[in-house]
């Protein structure tokens, strides 16, 4: 959910509206500047590369279709249509890099007309190229890790360019694949953090069988998987409204560890 969560009055939605970012957030995406590399589209992907100032696109990598990963998928048409012929300007199209299963499930993003992605193939905007575990992209080696959840498909992507790793690993991710060689000792781990247990909206307490538990480790699990797989940097995201919590309860909650940071939008980070 975005923060402010529209119509919504609480500290945390209100105080977001007074201030902006970085106490306002959107969406869950990040862009790779060594390669133009986008991962994910969300509602908000427009505005927050207008916002970014990000001047080119080359890459497209998804980690998984649901929708606020995949609703502002579009951006694809709005960065490349030349109106006067309906297709692609041919050095603005963008090479959509997907993982084998999630190439299966792409063309269940639909509109009254179809696949999406049949039109954005057609018109150019898009050029799909799959790959099974590695692509190499310029400089950098990704590894694509799925994480087991039944016949949804989400994955968990390693980045590894001239002896850095980064393990972007943004929404559901449990069970987090802990056991392959590639997420141990990484520079940057980026993860969600998990559910807080206290200090909720409307003082809720999940139960011992709530269907969040299924998706989402606790706060304190995911520290303790970031200590197993030994991550160097831990930076964490795709921080929701519900846990109620303000961008300087964050960086509070950042001054008790010497390795994690609180991610806000527009944040630029370097490995
Ligand atoms: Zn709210
Ligand atoms: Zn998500």
């Amino acid at each position: 959910m975005v923060i402010p969560k529209p119509l919504c009055g609480c500290h945390v939605c209100e105080e977001a509206r007074r201030k902006g970012v970085p106490y306002e957030r959107t969406g869950p995406s990040a862009f790779i500047h060594d390669e133009n590399l986008l991962i994910d589209t969300p509602a908000e992907i427009v505005s927050q590369l207008n916002r970014s100032r990000i001047e080119r696109i080359d890459y497209l990598l998804l980690t998984h279709l649901d929708p606020d990963h995949v609703e502002g998928l579009r951006v694809v048409e709005h960065i490349t249509l030349d109106f006067r012929t309906w297709e692609a300007y041919p050095d603005k199209h963008i090479r959509l890099i997907l993982p084998e299963q999630l190439d299966n499930r792409l063309r269940n993003i639909r509109s009254v007309y179809g696949p999406l992605i049949d039109y954005y193939e057609k018109q150019g905007f898009v050029e799909r190229t799959c790959f099974r575990d590695t692509i190499e992209i310029g400089k950098i080696k990704i590894t694509g890790i799925p994480v087991d959840r039944g016949s949804q498909s989400s994955f968990i992507y390693v980045f590894e360019k001239e002896g850095r790793r980064t393990v972007y690993a943004s929404c559901d991710i449990k069970p987090f694949p802990e056991d392959r060689a590639e997420v141990q000792s990484a520079d940057l781990l980026v993860i969600q953090p998990g559910i807080f247990e206290e200090g909720l909206k409307h003082d809720f307490t999940y139960g011992k069988d709530h269907i969040s538990r299924t998706t989402l480790y606790t706060f304190e699990e995911t520290l303790a998987l970031a200590g197993r797989i030994e991550a160097g940097q831990i930076l964490f995201v795709h921080l929701e409204e519900y846990w109620s919590r303000s961008h300087d309860d964050y960086v509070a909650l950042e001054k008790k560890f010497s390795n994690i940071r609180f991610a806000y939008d527009g944040m630029r980070v370097s490995v």
